[in-house]
């Protein structure tokens, strides 16, 4: 068809409308989803690179929204911190992984841990360390399995209720992990105030790792990581080029679609047996 420039104009505004209805929706929607249980966890493998062995996974989140399918939780969690539904949500996120990983233990697949990603939002709250605690009480899952990620998406300062939560829930032996750190805003506050278990390279580090400036940050996150006594994960690892220089660096562990993708609790089983 004929446009002229103001048909491409009234087009844009209307993609534009529909975009912000959209989103408000969304946000709405986010009331009812716990409840309508439209949530679910995927789980990926945590390899550690001397072994070449699974040591745990991440747990990613999943929103199956009833009319617009599984939707991303790069699209929603941050519409989930604005309103603040990521307090319930992280808490739905926290409970389901340690009892899932707990039935996991008691099938006999022992010695795996759990990562969980938290954001700066939920750490803020005062009852954050209160709720972990029990919930891993009342799944049975031993502290020592569960480590949290980290990630900081939206600016925060640093304070003395985050850090206060951090402090309990490592005195009861819950690890951490810097999330995409470098990539954050300011993660190296967290490595001032409690002894950090892991720094995670984000995939974008990765993804181009031939780059001499990106080569350059993977060797300098590796080295200050091994400075504090932190083990190093990369996330986003495609290849087995990547996989073996990142070996080779002594990263530590690896996660990516070169071993797997994220995956649903079923499959994981499959996994443990060849992994
Ligand atoms: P993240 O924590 O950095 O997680 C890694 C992301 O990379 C995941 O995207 C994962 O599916 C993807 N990924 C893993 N391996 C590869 C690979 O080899 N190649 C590529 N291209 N991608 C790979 P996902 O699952 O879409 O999650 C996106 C982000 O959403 C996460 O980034 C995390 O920041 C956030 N998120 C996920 N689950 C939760 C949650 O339960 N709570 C909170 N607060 N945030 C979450
Ligand atoms: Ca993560
Ligand atoms: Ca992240
Ligand atoms: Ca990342």
């Amino acid at each position: 068809a004929n446009m002229n420039s103001l048909d491409v104009h009234r087009i844009g505004v209307s993609l534009l409308m529909y975009d912000v209805y959209n989103i408000t929706d969304l946000k709405t929607d986010l009331n009812y989803a716990i409840d309508n249980e439209e949530f679910y966890l995927c789980y990926q493998p945590l390899i550690n690179t001397k072994t070449n062995k699974m040591i745990g996974m991440e747990a990613l989140l999943r929103w199956n929204h009833p009319h617009r399918g599984t939707i991303s939780p790069k699209e929603f969690v941050p519409l989930a911190e604005e309103t603040m539904h990521i307090i319930p949500i992280g808490e739905w996120v926290v409970r389901q992984a340690c009892s899932q990983l707990k039935s996991w233990h008691d099938m006999g697949y022992k010695n795996y841990f759990i990562s969980v990603n938290v954001s700066v939002i939920q750490l803020q709250q005062k009852g954050f360390a209160r709720m972990v605690l029990n919930t891993l009480e009342e799944t049975g899952l031993t502290p020592e399995y569960l480590q949290l990620e980290i990630t900081e998406t939206v600016h925060m300062e640093y304070n003395s209720v985050i850090s206060k939560n951090l402090m309990r829930l490592k005195r009861q032996g819950i690890k951490f992990s810097i999330d995409d750190f470098g990539t954050g805003y300011n993660s190296l506050n967290y490595l001032q105030s409690i002894e950090v278990d892991n720094l995670k390279i984000d995939k974008s580090f990765i993804e181009d790792f031939k780059s001499k400036v990106n080569q350059s940050i993977i060797e300098m996150i590796i080295l200050l990581g091994h400075k504090i006594n932190a083990a190093i994960i990369a996330e986003g690892v495609e290849t087995k080029e990547q996989y073996d220089f990142l070996k080779q660096q002594e990263c530590d562990i690896v996660q990516g679609y070169y071993v797997s993708e994220p995956i649903l609790p079923e499959k994981m089983t499959e996994l443990f047996d060849r992994l």
